[in-house]
């Protein structure tokens, strides 16, 4: 054929869905090759996503805790920040963890190419290294993993470097004077959580009428309620109608809402979701459909419309989460490998960390009302719980969802400091087809956030008795 490499297994991109797929497909036997148009594996993920935010949350937690304990007699002043030092930090463990991957593919034998690759048949990619020199990659079988992108906005200017997207904000090259954070998403209040801390004026604009739209409202209240207080403003029901460059900032305006006309800001910040990168990797060459929004539509095994063609993670469609792309990634190896497994999760967890963290599971409310679910809530206030008292916070909430009928746990919502570690366990519920009664009987160890769960089925059974 003229390929220079063959493969058994080509996966294209090299973040939490390719990685997972390439070292999955090696340990069942497969010759594979990664495809990687970066310089270090592990993708959004790793590199400019959940990994680095998740560091500087933590540095924002570590001044948050320690301004909240100052009102109760332990004061340490106001932090004095090293910005390059911290930056290099949260690069080191980037690092850290984008080196171990690479040592992983080489105990596999996974084959690593850099460049960005491209179909130019059913069963050829052609990769171009950053010297613009072109190779082929031929396969028998190829796992499209290729990923998303921030979205843009076409009334934001795009070439000014005083707007950025999230990538530009884990750059952390300083700290603006006053921030607008365009859009009320996980990503950008985990951005504002962490510019908020380290001593920006922060505004956030989410144009529909509460943040984190996609998690129940009683979930998100605590949240709203904290920022609001701590940020110079927070905008519901509110949209932007453009940014401007002036000399003085970037001048804004505004529609609807309580958002004044205009106002100028130090910086934007633009997180208004992301699109997958379908329409980059010449799909259509290969045959492979993708959808108008630029997603490769998949069945339950992974598999895009042409057969040996499979395709995981952010590219395929919502929840873009990295722990679903990883059991997508583990699917289509295995389907690939030969083995009949399929992507049958019965929900997936979601958790903004921000500052009180929310995290849901399975059904909300929401969606249960509109599709007609009977179902039963337990609800628990921390404001009972010792635990969070302890940590000086009241403000977290537990919240369990119940099939009406049979008590089985349907959904979760949480929010409240470890919100994100806590909401696996009704995951786990849910997954096993746990009921009220399992929750409610199973020990929790006291005093713990994780006692919240237990009392939240026993609120729902009736059987609540004493708190604290
Ligand atoms: P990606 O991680 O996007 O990887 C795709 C890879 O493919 C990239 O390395 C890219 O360079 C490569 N690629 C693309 N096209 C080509 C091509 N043509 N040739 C070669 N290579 C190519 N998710 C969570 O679960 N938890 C979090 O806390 C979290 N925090 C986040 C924070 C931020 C700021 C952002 C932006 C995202 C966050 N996410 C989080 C989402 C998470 O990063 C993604 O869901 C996840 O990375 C998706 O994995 P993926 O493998 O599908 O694609």
């Amino acid at each position: 054929t003229g390929s220079d490499v063959h493969a058994e297994v080509l996966v294209l991109g090299g973040g939490p869905g390719g990685y997972s797929a390439a070292f999955r497909a090696a340990d069942l036997g497969k010759q594979v090759a990664l495809v990687e148009r970066w310089d270090t594996l592990g993708g959004v993920c790793l590199n400019v996503g959940c990994i680095p935010s998740k560091a500087l949350l933590h540095a924002a937690k570590v001044v948050a805790e320690t301004r909240e304990m100052a009102e109760h007699g332990l004061s340490f002043g106001d932090p004095s920040i090293d910005l390059a030092q911290l930056r290099g930090w949260k690069d080191g463990i980037v690092g850290r963890l984008t080196g171990g991957l690479a040592a992983l593919a080489k105990q596999r034998n996974v084959r690593v190419i850099r460049g960005a690759g491209t179909f130019t048949s059913q069963h050829q990619v052609e990769v171009t290294a950053d010297d613009g020199s072109a190779s082929t990659v031929s396969f028998d079988q190829a796992i499209i993993a290729a990923g998303s992108e921030p979205v843009t906005l076409p009334f934001v200017p795009e070439d000014d470097p005083r707007v950025i997207d999230s990538t530009g904000a884990l750059d952390l090259a300083d700290i603006p004077g006053r921030l607008l954070v365009l859009g009320g998403g996980i990503i950008g209040l985990e951005m504002a959580t962490v510019y908020h801390e380290l001593g920006a004026s922060i505004t956030v604009v989410e144009l529909m009428d509460q943040l984190i739209p996609g998690a129940d409202k009683d979930i998100v209240r605590p949240l709203t309620r904290w920022v609001t207080k701590r940020y110079e403003n927070v905008f519901l029901g509110t949209k932007v109608a453009s940014v401007e460059p002036t000399p003085d900032g970037l001048k804004v305006s505004f529609e609807g809402g309580k958002a004044p006309d205009t106002d100028t800001f130090d910086r934007v910040l633009v997180a208004v979701g992301r699109t997958p990168n379908g329409r980059l990797i010449g799909a259509q060459n290969a045959g492979v459909q993708v959808d108008e929004r630029g997603f490769v539509p998949v069945d339950h095994q992974q598999r895009t419309n042409v057969a040996h063609i499979f395709a995981i993670g952010d590219i395929v469609g919502q929840p873009m989460l990295a722990h679903k792309a990883v059991h997508e990634g583990h699917v289509a190896a295995e389907v690939a490998a030969g083995q009949n497994s399929a992507f049958d999760a019965r929900c997936i967890p979601s958790v903004a960390y921000t500052d009180p963290e929310v995290a849901w599971v399975g059904v909300t409310e929401q969606q249960a009302t509109a599709d007609g679910t009977a179902y039963g809530k337990g609800v628990f206030p921390w404001a009972a719980s010792g635990r969070s008292l302890s940590l000086g916070r009241d403000e977290g909430m537990t919240k369990l969802l119940f099939d009406q009928d049979t008590a089985r746990v349907i959904g979760c919502g949480i929010v409240g400091p470890n919100a994100g570690e806590l909401i696996t366990e009704a995951a786990l519920a849910i997954e096993m087809g746990a009921d009220a009664a399992d929750l409610a009987l199973t020990i929790h160890p006291h005093p713990t956030l994780s006692e919240s769960v237990g009392m939240a089925a026993e609120a729902f059974e009736g059987t609540i008795t004493d708190l604290y």
